[in-house]
């Protein structure tokens, strides 16, 4: 059953050249917003030509999209515990490709935030996994909301879109509300020795559709 998310309203844009450590480069639009319901400053991307998404190859009808949600040690710093770097670097190329929105969602850690993530990694490097350890802590296996990402994506005049994830909790809450996912485009998979683990137990207890079999050249 569909709820309607609580209206948000775009605040500002502008342009922002982007280019990456390997050299990648592409032009994005950025907008920031207005009325987003938990009051954190979340970001979409808008790249590639996302007026005519993949009509040229008479394939997508409606525009790619990637909720991300932030990692500063993978995202900044790439770390190698998690595959958060890779994802987002495959994410706005492809997006860029095929016309569409990366929107930046600002909860860290699956929702519990920096420090406690970093207090999670801690108790990893105990032998529990990283669901366990966010438990271990009094947080949830996944505190991560998708509200804002639908509300975001209603200001954006999208919501009909092809949603870029292996996380079927990621469809599941958009669709909850209100934003039509008409098709489910899975990433490739980043695995490193550091985050073989870290990737086994995504598929394990969040259901990620992860084939770890198919390890793509991606990874540095
Ligand atoms: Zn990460």
């Amino acid at each position: 059953m569909a709820t309607p998310a609580p209206t948000a309203m775009i605040r500002t844009q502008v342009d922002l050249p982007l280019r990456f450590a390997d050299g990648y480069a592409t032009d994005a639009r950025v907008f920031t917003f207005d009325g987003l319901v938990d009051g954190r400053e979340h970001l979409a991307f808008a790249l590639g030509d996302r007026t005519a998404p993949c009509q040229a190859r008479g394939r997508r009808t409606a525009p790619l999209i990637r909720p991300h949600s932030e990692c500063l040690t993978g995202d900044v710093f790439g770390s190698q515990r998690c595959d958060c770097g890779p994802q987002l670097r495959e994410a706005v190329e492809r997006i860029a490709d095929a016309g569409g929105y990366l929107l930046y969602l600002r909860q860290e850690g699956r929702g519990i935030g920096l420090y406690s993530k970093l207090e999670a990694y801690a108790l990893q490097d105990t032998g529990v996994d990283t669901y366990e350890a966010n438990v271990a802590l009094g947080h949830g296996e996944d505190e991560r909301s998708y509200v804002a990402a639908a509300q975001m994506l209603h200001a954006l005049g999208a919501s009909r879109v092809a949603l870029l994830s292996n996380n079927p909790d990621k469809a599941r809450q958009l669709r909850g509300w209100g934003v039509s996912v008409v098709e489910q485009v899975p990433t490739g998979v980043h695995v490193s020795d550091a985050n073989i683990r870290y990737l086994e137990t995504k598929v394990r207890r969040g259901e990620h559709a992860l084939d770890l079999a198919l390890v793509t050249s991606r990874t540095r």
